[in-house]
């Protein structure tokens, strides 16, 4: 027995029924078994003297039965077991409810651990339904650290154990081990079959953590090895090379010089299109650090080398916006820019859809639009992709799908922690821009509640007098939502303050209007026509209004600090002194610290650092919605330190063997090979 792909029905002790809730469970085969770890653990290792144990506490006693069980029928549906077990200490009172077997399993004379809950009553002492085992056999639900796992309908903890101690026994001695020798005694980690024998039944607790320490290495090896091949194939892989251009002339055409950061990144960028090899990059800079420009340049480049790019948005609003900005850059400049996207009429589509096969386009702005099964490349050099946090990655691919091989670069304001950022983007090469456009000014951040209302109405009316323009942000209300009525909706809200300011210009937009209603919203705020705007968090990305001054944000305890940062960034884009003002109730001291942290600092990568600090990584990121990868053991945010160790081994193993090939890493190709099989959508 020991084929890891066998189906669980097939393992001695589980039968058809028991597979079935296991298949539930996900768990299919050997491997998913032994790899099915505990959910928590529950520490069953005291033992006491019964005299000694106290109200409350649960805990092991060794004790013998002192006379035999007696069954009595209280009533239909009502059974009781009782007895009493002895230790040299005192006496125990037993009482099992609706476990008539408990009379046959237990034998007076004999000797059991019994676990539960002491119920103390002066000397006396008593327990209901504990688990029992005996003493002088083997141990597994008592005197011992007990795994806890998830169980689905059918099995009981007590069953999902039994199943596990199957599987480990059919196959504990013949595990393979993943990691290279060498690389197990550089990090000091325990063996294969010891790290699953105490992960699940562990034999103390230091046991327990050495397994940990060793599935946690070992998986998050695994990731960095498989990144890093995706990484070294995409290297080899041969793309469309570009000519220099002199990019002196494209600089002279702006209205401003580029900062360093922008130079530095764009230079990078070219010197991969220009390798012969595909470019993979990520750009990353904070909101208003001027990716748009770098993407320009990058656009510009690929049309002198008679190539088009296709660049992708993820909202009609932003590609709407996108597209103004970059006709108005880069039209000067000689290059075609067309835009597509879903809320275009189907004749304005098919136009651009013809103009796109034909070639008669430098550049396409657009949507998903611009990657349904219709749409035709002629020439694609390059694929931009803005906030790519919102797209799906598959989507991603499927535009790159399109052309042969286009040069990629993908763009994201969303600071992640640097650490994080090397597993999710570990595909990509990465460009930092850590510079903003001079002449930038701090936007203050004041946190306040609703005592505030009176001053912040007045706020409002003094700056629109100095001809700003002003940002509400309202939370989304959904309508499962437990207290709606404590949340300003974005409409409801917009009618309050049209109400105060009666002469005033107030729009609203939310995700639920039309898109061609939106951008007219939208078009009319850019334009100044609109003095305060309430929006739900669809103004969140992107959107550039220069003359916005403040934004103030409602039921800010809704936000996750990043988005908090987000929104921020939609004032303080021009020459006006800007304010960004939190509007929060709720004064709990968690949502207090985190208010206070928008308020102490600018550093979207600092906010960015604490909000994974505050929230741990699950809810950071929604876990598998940004395209991280399941993991089992390690915790993505936690194991920082193992995760640089595990990324250090892989490149130094990569350098000798690039695609796993040595025959002493045939099990470790064969993890990582599945590990991308199951991941295949978050990786391309
Ligand atoms: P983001 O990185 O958030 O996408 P944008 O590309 O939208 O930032 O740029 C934000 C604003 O800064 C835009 O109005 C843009 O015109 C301006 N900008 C970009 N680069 C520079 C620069 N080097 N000097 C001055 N202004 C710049
Ligand atoms: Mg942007």
């Amino acid at each position: 027995m020991s084929d890891l792909n066998t189906d669980v029905r097939y393992i001695k002790g589980i039968g058809e029924k028991k597979a079935q809730a296991l298949n539930k469970l996900g768990v299919f085969s050997l491997r998913d078994l032994v790899s099915f770890f505990p959910r928590k653990y529950e520490d069953r290792s005291e033992m006491k003297p019964i005299a000694l144990t106290c109200d409350g506490e649960s805990v092991c006693v060794e004790a013998m039965v002192a006379d035999t069980p007696r069954l009595t029928r209280v009533r239909r549906g009502l059974d009781l077991v009782k007895l009493r077990a002895v230790d040299d200490s005192g006496v125990l009172d037993i009482t099992y409810f609706n476990q008539p077997y408990a009379k046959d399993n237990l034998h007076r004379g004999e000797t059991y651990v019994f676990y539960g809950k002491i119920e103390a009553n002066g000397p006396r002492r008593s327990m209901v339904n504990p688990v029992a085992e005996k003493a002088d056999g083997e141990h597994r639900v008592t005197g011992r650290i007990v795994p806890v796992y998830r169980v689905a309908q059918g099995l009981s903890q007590r069953l999902m154990q039994q199943a596990v101690r199957q599987g480990l026994d059919a196959c504990l001695n013949e595990l393979p081990d993943i990691l290279p020798h060498a690389v197990r005694e550089r990090n000091q980690l325990a063996q294969t079959a010891y790290a699953f024998e105490n992960i699940h039944f562990p034999k103390d607790f230091e046991a327990l953590e050495l397994a940990r320490r060793r599935l946690i290495f070992e998986e998050l090896f695994v990731l960095a090895c498989a990144l890093g091949r995706l990484r070294g194939e995409r290297a080899r892989e041969s793309g469309i090379r570009m000519a220099k251009s002199d990019l002196d002339r494209f600089w002279a055409a702006l209205p401003f010089s580029p900062t360093g950061a922008q130079r530095r990144a764009v230079a990078e960028a070219m010197s991969d299109m220009d390798s012969g090899a595909v470019m993979n990059r990520l750009v990353q800079g904070d909101v208003g650090s001027g990716k748009t420009l770098v993407a320009a340049a990058l656009i510009w480049h690929c049309a002198e080398n008679g190539y088009m790019s296709a660049f992708m948005a993820p909202t009609e609003i932003l590609a709407d916006q996108h597209y103004h900005t970059l006709s108005e850059l880069l039209t000067p400049l000689g290059l075609r820019v067309g835009k597509l996207t879903g809320a275009m009429t189907a004749k304005e589509k098919r136009v651009v859809r013809e103009q796109l096969k034909a070639g008669q386009l430098d550049l396409v702005i657009g949507t998903h639009a611009l990657f349904s099964a219709d749409v035709e490349y002629e020439k694609l050099g390059l694929v931009v992709t803005d906030e790519q946090h919102r797209f799906g990655v598959g989507q991603r691919s499927a535009l790159i799908g399109k052309g042969q091989k286009p040069h990629v670069l993908v763009m994201s304001a969303t600071p992640i922690p640097r650490t994080l950022a090397l597993i999710i983007y570990g595909d990509l090469d990465v460009s930092v821009i850590d510079e903003l456009p001079p002449g930038r000014q701090k936007i203050d951040t004041f946190a306040v509640d609703e005592s505030y209302r009176a001053r912040l109405n007045g706020f409002i009316r003094k700056l629109v007098g100095e001809g700003r323009q002003v940002f509400v942000v309202c939370p989304m209300v959904e309508e499962n939502d437990e207290l709606p009525q404590k949340l300003k909706s974005a409409e409801e809200h917009a009618e309050e303050l049209q109400k105060e300011f009666p002469d005033l210009r107030v729009a609203c937009v939310h995700g639920k209007m039309k898109p061609k209603d939106k951008e007219a919203v939208m078009a009319s705020m850019a334009a100044g026509e609109t003095d305060i705007l309430v929006a739900t968090t669809v103004i969140e990305v992107g959107v550039d209004v220069p003359n916005a001054a403040l934004i103030i944000v409602e039921n800010a305890e809704r936000f996750g600090l990043s988005q908090l940062h987000q929104l921020r960034g939609r004032v303080g884009r021009g020459q006006h002194k800007s304010w960004c003002i939190l509007v929060s109730d709720n004064d709990g001291e968690e949502n207090r610290a985190r208010l206070n942290i928008m308020t102490k600092t600018n550093d979207g990568f600092k906010i960015s650092e604490e909000d994974l600090r505050l929230r741990g990584p699950g809810d950071f990121f929604g876990s598998r919605q940004h395209g991280l990868p399941e993991m089992h053991v390690a915790d993505l945010g936690a194991d920082v330190n193992v995760l640089q160790k595990a990324q250090q081994e892989a490149t130094l193993l990569l350098a000798n063997d690039p695609s796993l090939a040595a025959p002493e890493h045939a099990a470790l190709r064969e993890s990582v090979d599945r590990l991308l099989k199951v991941n295949a959508d978050s990786f391309n």
